[in-house]
């Protein structure tokens, strides 16, 4: 009797153990008390400089949209993300770009690309925000940056220390470009750590509830995204298909709902007639 008594004392006391270790599993934790700066990257003015500057590159490569009804929409739409975003200090620039592919994607310094199919692919307003509020968490966790420094530090990209130079001298130079390019065409620049990805993901949740939105637009993005890879995964932008699965995200994405905004996926704004008519338009 006292043997099974210990015993399920013993099962009772693995199995707490084992729920408290599931509670405390929350892979947003890291990025909770997490505070942001340039500190160990480019300063902000040079990271400026270069984000123009790989700027410039993808104006070579990519057409954007020039419609203004469809660049301000965005761009509106863009900055009540960031005055609610941990970097509102930086001037920010969306850009749509004329590309089927379902994407979207931020470089340096401010600058954010979102493709007009991924805009297609979208039903409300609050699903497009949550993609670009996941965009500024790049900039806000100057994801770009680090994958700068990381190229820097490998050696990947031996000619950066030069051109960094180069910028902070107000060179104008073909090697400046050649750096752009690389960091570009490369993959380097937009390519993240997975975990970089889920603080962007952290990051853009809460710009979506701040901003006033019903965050479980989030989750239907994810679950957008979800099914185009099942489905028409060469649909896929490759930036969106280096990110973690669309499922852990959609998982991620509602354990935190759950556990810190509770309720803040029933009320909100969902979508807008400029949405429609954007949509519309992109017709
Ligand atoms: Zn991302």
């Amino acid at each position: 009797m006292r043997s099974v008594t210990h015993r399920f004392g013993v099962i009772a006391l693995l199995g707490t153990i084992v729920l408290t270790a599931l509670a405390a599993e929350n892979v947003y934790d890291k990025f909770r008390t997490r505070s942001y700066s340039n500190r160990g990257y480019l300063s902000e003015a040079d990271e400026i400089k270069l984000g123009a500057q790989v700027h410039e590159e993808l104006r070579k490569e990519h057409r954007f949209v020039t419609d203004a009804t469809i660049t301000s929409y965005v761009n509106a739409l863009g900055q009540r993300l960031v005055s609610n975003s941990k970097r509102s200090n930086l001037r920010y620039q969306f850009f749509v770009v004329d590309d089927k592919a379902i994407n979207a994607f931020a470089t340096l310094g401010g600058y954010v690309y979102v493709h007009t199919g991924l805009i297609r692919a979208t039903e409300t307003e609050a699903q497009l925000a949550s993609v670009i509020g996941h965009e500024i968490g790049h900039i806000v966790g100057r994801h770009g940056l680090e994958n700068v420094k990381q190229a820097q530090k490998y050696g990947t990209l031996a000619t950066i220390a030069g051109v960094a130079g180069a910028v902070l001298g107000g060179q104008k130079g073909g090697n400046i470009g050649q750096l752009a390019g690389n960091l570009i065409f490369g993959g380097k620049l937009m390519k993240h750590s997975r975990d970089a990805e889920r603080e962007a993901d952290y990051l853009g949740l809460y710009d979506l509830q701040r901003s006033g939105y019903n965050t479980r637009g989030m989750v239907e993005m994810f679950e957008i995204l979800q099914n185009i890879s099942a489905k028409n995964p060469n649909l896929l932008g490759n930036v969106l298909a280096s990110h973690p699965p669309a499922r852990e995200r959609a998982a991620n994405t509602t354990n935190e709902i759950r556990a810190k905004l509770r309720g803040s996926d029933t009320r909100g704004t969902n979508t807008s007639n400029e949405f429609q008519r954007i949509k519309a338009r992109l017709r």
